[in-house]
C-alpha cells in the first residue's frame, strides 16, 4: 500500500486496519492454543480518546468498548450509544464506592471489583437500579503495594462476599507488573479462576494480549494498538 492512498482514506481506514490486525492476531492465537474461534472478547479501551476517534471503530464493526473513568465515560458514551445501539461498555479502571451508582447505570461490565466496601456499594446500587452488570474481581497479581486489586490471599473471602451479595461474578481480572515477563502472572490468574470455578479471565493489553490469549484470556483490554498512543496523563 502507498502513503498517498493512506492519506486519502484518512483515519477511518487506519482504525479499521488496526482493528483487523488485532482481530487477526487474536484469531491466530486462539487457533494455536486450540481454543474455539471467538472465545476471546476484544475490549477496545477508548480512554482519553474523543468520540471522533471511536466512531471509525464502531463503523468497522467493534461493539465492545472500555473506559477507566466514570466521569469521562458519562461525558462520552450516552450520545455514542444513542447513535449506535447495541454497544457494550466495560469499566476497566478503579472505582470509588461513591461512584457505584453511576457505574451500575452506565456500564455493562465492571472489571475492578477489589474490596468489600465496593461490593457492598455495588450490590446496593444494582438492587436500586435493577440492573446487574457482570463483575470481574481484580487481583493484585504481582502483590504490588501501589496497585489496585485484592491480595491473592483475600480472594476466597471476597468471592464469597460477592456471591452472597448476588453480584454476577464473571471472572477475575489482572494487570501484571510493568516491564517484566507477564506470562507467569497470566498463568497464575488462569489457575486462580479455575480453582474458584470462574469462567472469565480479563487479562492482556496492547503489549501482551497474544500471550494472554495463549494462556486463557477470555477478555483482552486493548487501547494503544487500536487508537494509537495516548497523551501523557
Ligand atoms: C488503559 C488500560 C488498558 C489498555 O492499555 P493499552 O496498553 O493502551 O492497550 C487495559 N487495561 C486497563 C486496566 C487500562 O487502564
Amino acid at each position: 500500500m502507498n502513503g498517498q492512498s493512506d492519506e486519502m482514506t484518512g483515519a477511518q481506514s487506519s482504525a479499521a486496519e488496526r482493528l483487523a490486525a488485532v482481530r487477526e492476531t487474536i484469531a491466530r492465537v486462539e487457533q494455536i492454543a486450540g481454543r474455539p474461534a471467538g472465545s476471546v472478547t476484544l475490549i477496545a479501551v477508548s480512554k482519553t480518546h474523543p468520540a471522533e476517534a471511536i466512531t471509525p471503530l464502531i463503523a468497522a464493526g467493534q461493539t465492545v468498548f472500555g473506559e477507566n473513568r466514570v466521569q469521562e465515560a458519562q461525558a462520552k458514551w450516552p450520545a455514542l450509544r444513542e447513535a449506535h445501539p447495541g454497544l457494550s461498555l466495560h469499566l476497566v479502571g478503579q472505582l470509588q464506592s461513591n461512584k457505584a451508582e453511576d457505574a451500575v447505570a452506565l456500564f455493562d461490565a465492571i472489571h475492578s471489583v477489589d474490596r468489600p466496601s465496593l461490593i457492598t456499594a455495588l450490590a446496593k446500587a444494582m438492587e436500586k437500579a435493577d440492573r446487574r452488570p457482570e463483575c470481574f474481581l481484580q487481583i493484585n497479581i504481582g502483590e504490588e503495594p501501589q496497585k489496585g486489586g485484592c491480595a491473592i490471599a483475600d480472594l476466597p473471602a471476597l468471592l464469597e462476599q460477592a456471591r452472597e451479595a448476588d453480584l454476577p461474578v464473571a471472572g477475575l481480572m489482572c494487570v501484571p507488573p510493568a516491564d517484566v515477563e507477564p506470562a507467569p502472572y497470566f498463568a497464575l490468574l488462569d489457575k486462580l479462576a479455575r480453582d474458584h470455578g470462574l469462567p472469565g479471565r480479563s487479562m492482556g493489553m496492547s503489549g501482551d494480549f497474544e500471550t494472554a490469549v495463549m494462556l486463557g484470556a477470555t477478555h483482552v483490554r486493548v487501547g494503544t494498538a487500536l487508537f494509537g498512543t495516548r497523551p501523557p496523563a
